[in-house]
C-alpha cells in the first residue's frame, strides 16, 4: 500500500510526483504506456527529431520556471513575431507583442491598422499589470469577441490572431476563452516561446531523471478505481489512501463526462535547402487550405535535423476527413503555391493525427479539478490544457498533500 498513487505520467502526473518526491512522500505512479511523458513525445526518425505535433514551451510560463531547469534542456527560442502568408506574398512582423509598432515596419503593412498597432501596446500593458491568476479569472467571452470588442481590425484579425491563435488553441473559429487569449498574449510580451535540443520530451525526462525510478510504473494500465483501489488491466491490484487521476478519467469512470477535444494533423517533410532562414513560424493569413502553419524546426534548433538538412512541420488544424495521401498531397500543392517549384523536392517523413490534443476550452473555467473522498482529478481534461495550467493543478495538489489537508 502508498498513500498515493498517481495514474498517468504525462506533465501533470509527473509534476505531481516530482513535488511529493522533494518532500519524501510515499506514492507510486501508474503509467499507461512504456515511458512518461504523454502528450508530450518525440521520435527520432532517420536522425531527426519528431514532436509529436508542433509543441513550443513558453519560457515565461511561472510553473515552468519553478519546476524546470531551462539551461539543462539547452532552449533556443523562437523570433518573437511570425511571417505571414498574405495573398501570395510573405509579410514579416517582427515582435508584434513585445513590440507592437513593429505591426507597422512597413508602412503599407498588408496586416495590421495604426489603431491596430496602439491596441497591441494598450493590451500589452494592460496584462502586464495582472497575474496569470487574474487574468484567468477576468470576466469571459469568446477570443474573437473579446478581439472584436477590443477594436482591432478585420484584417488583422483574420490574417494574424486567427492562424497564430488557430495553431495554439488547435480551432480557427477563435471560439476559445478570451481568458486563454490573455493568458496566451501576456506570455508571449513577456517570454519566448522555445525548444529543447532533445526535443519536447527532454520536458517529462527532465521531470522523471528527478523520481525515483522503483516509484514509476510502466505499461501499468488502469482499469478501474473503487474508493481506495486501483486495478488494472492485467488484474494487479494496489490499494492508497489517496489517488491522483492525472488523465482524462473518463475512460475508466462510467460516471464521468467525456471530455471534448480538439485535435491536430501534423506533417512532417524534410528538404536539403530551407526556403526560410530565419527562426520563425510561418502562418496562413489567406483564411483558407490545409495548413494553418509552418515552420523550419531546424532554424529555431539545429539538432532537429542532421547536419545538412532541414525539417519541416507543418499544423493541419483538426483532422480532415481524408486519406492520409490525400492529406500529404494537399499540404505538398500548398507548399509549391506558397514557396514555389523548390518545395517539390521536399520529401514527406511522417504524418501524426493527435485527435485528443487539448480539451475544448470554450467553456468557463479554468481549473476544473476536482477532491472528493481521497480521489483528485488533475490534467489537461480538467484544465486549459497548456504545461503551465496543468504544472499549476499538480503543485496547488501535492502542497496539499505536503502540507497535510488532504492527507
Ligand atoms: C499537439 C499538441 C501541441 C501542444 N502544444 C502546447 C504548447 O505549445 N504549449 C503548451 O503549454 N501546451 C501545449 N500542449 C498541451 C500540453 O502538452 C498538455 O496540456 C499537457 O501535456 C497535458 O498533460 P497531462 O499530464 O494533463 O496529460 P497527458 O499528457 O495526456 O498525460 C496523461 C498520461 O496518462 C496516461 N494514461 C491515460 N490513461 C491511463 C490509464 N487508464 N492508466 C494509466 N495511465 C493512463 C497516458 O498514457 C499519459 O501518459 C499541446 C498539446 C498537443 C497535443
Amino acid at each position: 500500500m502508498s498513500d498515493i498513487i498517481i495514474i498517468g505520467a504525462g506533465i501533470g502526473g509527473l509534476c505531481t510526483a516530482v513535488q511529493l518526491e522533494a518532500e519524501g512522500k510515499d506514492f507510486l505512479l501508474l503509467e499507461a504506456t512504456d515511458r512518461v511523458g504523454g502528450l508530450v513525445k518525440t521520435d527520432v526518425v532517420d536522425g531527426f527529431l519528431l514532436d509529436r505535433g508542433f509543441q513550443v514551451l513558453q519560457t515565461a510560463y511561472p510553473e515552468a520556471q519553478e519546476m524546470l531547469d531551462y539551461d539543462a534542456l539547452h532552449l533556443k527560442k523562437f523570433k518573437s513575431g511570425a511571417v505571414i502568408q498574405y495573398k501570395n506574398d510573405f509579410t514579416e512582423i517582427a515582435d508584434p507583442f513585445r513590440d507592437p509598432s513593429a505591426l507597422l515596419q512597413s508602412l503599407f503593412s498588408p496586416i495590421a491598422t495604426p489603431s491596430d498597432k496602439i491596441k497591441m501596446l494598450t493590451l500589452k500593458q494592460r496584462l502586464k499589470s495582472k497575474t496569470v491568476d487574474e487574468i484567468l479569472n477576468e470576466k469571459e467571452t469568446t477570443s474573437l469577441k473579446f478581439l472584436k470588442d477590443y477594436g482591432f481590425s478585420n484584417r488583422i484579425i483574420e490574417s494574424f490572431f486567427t492562424p497564430f491563435l488557430g495553431g495554439i488553441f488547435l480551432e480557427r473559429k477563435l471560439k476559445t476563452s478570451s481568458r486563454m487569449f490573455c493568458f496566451v498574449f501576456k506570455m508571449f510580451s513577456e517570454g519566448d516561446a522555445a525548444l529543447p535540443a532533445n526535443g519536447i520530451e527532454a520536458i517529462p525526462r527532465q521531470l522523471a531523471s528527478k523520481i525515483d525510478p522503483s516509484k514509476i510504473k510502466l505499461n501499468s494500465t488502469v482499469k478501474s478505481i473503487t474508493k481506495n483501489k486501483v486495478t488494472l488491466e492485467n488484474g494487479e491490484e494496489f490499494t492508497a489512501e489517496n489517488i491522483v487521476i492525472a488523465c482524462d478519467p473518463s475512460s475508466f469512470m462510467k460516471d464521468v463526462p467525456k471530455t471534448k477535444y480538439q485535435s491536430v494533423t501534423n506533417l512532417y517533410f524534410t528538404a536539403e535547402e530551407a526556403a526560410l532562414k530565419k527562426p520563425y513560424l510561418i502562418l496562413n493569413g489567406n483564411g483558407g487550405g490545409l495548413i494553418n502553419n509552418l515552420v523550419f524546426l531546424n532554424q529555431i534548433q539545429a539538432t532537429y535535423a542532421p547536419e545538412g538538412k532541414n525539417l519541416i512541420s507543418v499544423s493541419v488544424i483538426g483532422n480532415p476527413n481524408l486519406s492520409d495521401q490525400q492529406i500529404i498531397d494537399g499540404v505538398t500543392e500548398e507548399m509549391q503555391d506558397w514557396f514555389g517549384p523548390v518545395a517539390n523536392l521536399w520529401k514527406f517523413l511522417k504524418m501524426y493525427r493527435i485527435k485528443n490534443s487539448l480539451p475544448e476550452n470554450y467553456a468557463l473555467n479554468a481549473n476544473r479539478s476536482q477532491s472528493e473522498n481521497g480521489i483528485h482529478t488533475i490534467g489537461a481534461s480538467t484544465s486549459f490544457g497548456s504545461l503551465n495550467a496543468v504544472m499549476h493543478q499538480a503543485r496547488m495538489l501535492s502542497s496539499k498533500f505536503v502540507s497535510g489537508t488532504e492527507a
